[in-house]
């Protein structure tokens, strides 16, 4: 195998490979931008190292090659005494994972070349001697595993109160002896002085990067496969620590945060690349650098348009300026919030950068779904106590915290809060993910708490300079004397930025309201709806809602649903009416059965009726009773207390004898479903005949009536006859279907289909029973365990998994049609309205899915997207 490519072997298209950062360095150097020359160690090379715990065969020699030919074209050698080259040392794995993996600078510096290197700069010492300091704390932490604040706490001690940037040359020349010391102690061994032996530690300490808890965490929250593995970059250094002229930065080409077109960016002069993004000096906004160095900052814009139009998408990049000249370090597709991601697909096609096919696929299921979030009530009385910037939108409400650790805990304890520091970093991911909104106090939009929220789509506010933090006495203050602490209730608005004391009510989002038939007025929900008007246009999977009163079956039907695809029935029987189940189940004879079902049947009707009128002349599948017996039943526990304090009546006792000998160690494998249908005399035929008179009573109506929970043909068979009659009788016209949700059923779909007009997959019961997982127990007990694992990236009820359930669906879809080609065959289970299952419908040939009305545009869209 190949592992190392040179910058100029690469291209975008090979992420995989190369990762995200290595494969746009190549792609920038391919456009002829000023990128510092360099190699990439693939990802291949790193899963090697990774699996079998050493560097694969041919490696070293390979970069030894490269980095011979990078020395020959720089003229200059790794380390070279009096003229080193000095490299950077940088992971990049094909998805980005901002800050949670390691970088190194400086390597190739040691006591000798630290001279060279000042020499060669024109007798900048301080430089130098800066240089050789970050070496050693960067090298001393992520590669020997230092504690990062031993560093911290002697810089600290050395400046004193001061800048960094007041240290001179003679004090950094002594931290760097203090750091050596410190490596000494910590270690037992002097800090590396060869400078290839550095760069090989240090390719390693990425690879093993990868694997750090932060990264781990990481990926399972963005879903990431862990299995990738990532790439290094070995570039030549380029140094933004110069002095004046010099600086580091990043910008983006447009708004990550509105979409909207200008120069957005920070910039830090005299610096390198970690301390802008680790916020250590405030930055300064980009536009000023046009006053700083005009010649750079032209040309940074004319690059930057450049990469949009190539990119033909928002980029976000890193630069660097040496003494006057600009560097690029590194572009990518940049993150956005979910609303830039609606406007700037649209605003691309604006400028004929895009096709409107492209525009639906730049967008996910999952941002139209954050846009949906609530958002705060205008009108509501609130008390605003600052203002930051508006890092990630959507409207937060919990108590403030102060630590990560601190939020992990109230957030297991099922309270909402929202994380506040002065900054994050990536040891705070896990409060990040527990918080319902994260705000800090100091760091800008590129900061690493904005960024990593807006990956999450997390409300975050940061860089609230007016708020002081207190962050070790857990608490913070606010201009005009406000001081909350610690479990206090606040406010924070991340489409503003606004801070409010107190909880400030929520209302539906202006995305909603458009869905609800509100006309498109601002600018985002013109783009949404353009899109989904795109998406409707290209789809071929039809979109049907679950829903079992007319309420959601008139929000369903404002949502672009086209039918509904399962109405529970059961879901009817609860609250009031769950007593007239209740004593239908326990019937003791004909004539207590028949009552039930009598007093039954005109509420039926009814239902029926209200739903058919809410939803016109489109389809609706009713699916006739699959009480698990367990939902329905009285508490075995309770009674048994009633009767054995001898608080019970006779009814009571009577009631636990039948309800003992109901009991079911397994009831969701129990007597539910067609089972119940078959084993109760009259149950199914009562809500035929509902169906049938409520259809008749409205005009257009179109039932559509599915068996549930059948595992071979004459279970079908014989609820089918009954009903046909039932229908036949009362002259109405109604598809009897069924519901494939054990293996069998789909597994016998051929036999299946002679008795079946239509199917609808229920994977919620095909899922626990291909996997053999109690639905209602697993997701608690063991499923946290088997993430961590790797067992699954996700869970399968939540997504389908493709190999094993969806492999089920294919083979009843492709055996139904053969026996019955005109089948119609759709999707109810929770899956219907996640983005990838949708996707899987479409590619094994489904005619519709269905899910819960709020899901519907998610799965309109998302089905647009797999049919482009
Ligand atoms: C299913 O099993 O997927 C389904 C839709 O039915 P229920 O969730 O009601 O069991
Ligand atoms: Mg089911």
């Amino acid at each position: 195998a190949k592992y190392v490519y040179d910058f100029t072997e690469g291209n975008r298209n090979l992420k995989d490979l190369l990762g995200g950062k290595g494969a746009n360095l190549a792609e920038m150097t391919n456009l002829g931008l000023p990128v510092p020359p360099g190699f990439t160690i693939t990802t291949e090379a790193c899963r090697h190292y990774l699996a079998e715990g050493a560097l694969p065969e041919g490696l070293d020699r390979e970069v030894e090659e490269h980095l011979r030919a990078l020395e020959e074209s720089m003229g200059k050698r790794l380390g070279q005494a009096d003229d080193p080259l000095l490299v950077s040392v940088r992971s990049g794995a094909k998805f980005s994972m901002p800050g949670m993996m390691e970088t190194v600078l400086n390597i190739g510096l040691n006591d000798e070349s630290v001279h060279g290197l000042a020499k060669q700069a024109g007798g900048n010492d301080r430089f130098a001697w800066d240089s050789y300091r970050r070496l050693i704390q960067m090298f001393g932490k992520t590669v020997l595993g230092i504690d990062g604040d031993l560093f911290e706490d002697a810089l600290d001690a050395l400046k004193d109160g001061r800048q960094d940037t007041d240290l001179d040359a003679g004090e950094l020349q002594r931290l760097v002896e203090s750091y050596k010391g410190i490596v000494r102690d910590q270690t037992g061994d002097d800090f590396p002085a060869d400078a290839r032996e550095q760069m090989r530690m240090a390719v390693m300490a990425v690879f093993d990067s990868w694997n750090a808890p932060r990264a781990i965490l990481y990926r399972r929250q963005e879903r990431i496969p862990a299995d990738l593995g990532t790439a290094v970059n070995i570039c030549s250094m380029v140094f933004g620590n110069c002095g004046g002229d010099s600086g580091t930065g990043v910008a983006f080409t447009r708004d990550p945060g509105s979409g909207r077109q200008g120069i957005y960016g920070d910039y830090l002069q005299n610096a390198q690349g970690e301390d802008v993004v680790a916020g250590i000096r405030n930055t300064i906004p980009l536009q000023e650098l046009e006053r700083l160095d005009k010649r750079s900052y032209d040309e940074l814009l004319s690059i930057m348009e450049t990469l949009e139009n190539h990119y033909r998408d928002l980029c976000d990049i890193e630069f660097t300026i040496e003494r006057g000249k600009l560097w690029m370090l590194q572009t990518r597709v940049g993150k956005r919030t979910a609303g830039a991601a609606f406007r700037i697909a649209t605003q691309l096609v604006d400028q004929g950068l895009i096709t409107m096919d492209e525009a639906v696929t730049r967008v996910t299921g999952d941002q139209l779904a954050r846009l949906m979030f609530p958002r705060f009530d205008a009108g509501a009385d609130k008390r605003r106590i600052a203002k930051g910037m508006n890092a990630s939108p959507g409207a937060a409400v919990g108590k403030a915290v102060f630590s990560s650790e601190r939020a992990a805990e109230l957030a297991a304890r099922g309270e909402d809060v929202i994380l506040v520091r002065r900054e994050t970093n990536p040891d705070d991911l896990s409060g990040m993910i527990a918080a319902r909104g994260i705000l800090t106090s100091r760091g800008g939009k590129t900061s690493h708490a904005a960024v990593v929220a807006r990956g999450m789509g997390k409300t975050c506010v940061c860089g609230a300079e007016e708020l002081d933090v207190d962050t070790a006495g857990r608490t913070f203050s606010a201009p005009g004397g406000v001081v909350v602490n610690e479990g206090d209730v606040i406010s924070i608005d991340g489409t503003s930025g606004e801070i409010f004391l107190g909880e400030v009510p929520v209302v539906a989002s202006a995305v909603v309201e458009y869905f609800e038939g509100a006309e498109p007025e601002d600018d985002l929900v013109k783009a949404v709806d353009r899109i989904m008007r795109h998406a409707d246009g290209a789809r071929r999977l039809g979109v049907r809602a679950n829903a079992d009163n007319p309420e959601d079956a008139a929000r369903a039907v404002r949502f672009g649903a086209e039918g509904i695809g399962l109405c529970r029935t059961e879901h009817m029987f609860l609250g009031d009416r769950r007593q007239l189940v209740e004593d239908l189940v326990l019937a003791a004879g004909a004539e207590d059965r028949q009552a039930a079902l009598d007093a039954l049947e005109p509420l039926q009707k009814s239902d029926f009726v209200g739903i058919f009128q809410a939803m016109g002349d489109r389809p609706v599948t009713i699916r006739l009773i699959d009480p698990p017996l367990h939902e329905f039943l009285p508490d075995i526990v309770g009674l048994s207390v009633k009767v054995a304090t001898g608080e019970a009546t006779d009814k009571d006792r009577a009631l636990l004898a039948a309800v003992k000998r109901l009991h079911e160690q397994n009831p969701m494998l129990g007597l539910r479903g067609v089972r119940l249908g078959l084993v109760i005399p009259g149950l199914f035929a009562m809500q035929v005949r509902a169906i049938a008179q409520a259809a008749k009573e409205v005009p257009g109506a179109r039932p559509e009536i599915m068996i549930p929970l059948i595992a071979a043909v004459q279970e079908l068979e014989c609820v089918r006859e009954e009903a046909a009659a039932i229908l036949a009788e009362a002259g109405v016209d109604a598809l009897i279907g069924t519901m494939v949700e054990t293996p069998r059923a789909a597994l016998t779909a051929g036999q299946v289909a002679e008795a079946a007009e239509f199917f609808s997959f229920g994977t919620n019961d095909l899922t626990q029973m291909a996997w053999g997982f109690s639905r209602d127990d697993v997701e608690a007990s063991f499923f946290s365990r088997y993430l961590e694992l790797g067992i699954f990236g996700v869970s399968p009820f939540e997504t389908l998994d493709r190999e094993g359930v969806g492999r089920l669906v294919a083979i009843a879809t492709e055996e139904g049609r053969a026996t019955r080609p005109d089948l119609k065959i759709g999707i109810c289970g929770e899956h219907g309205g996640d983005p990838d299952s949708v996707h899987f419908c479409h590619d094994t040939g489904l005619d519709y899915v269905s899910c819960s009305p709020f899901r519907i545009p998610v799965a309109r869209l998302e089905a647009g997207r797999a049919a482009l």
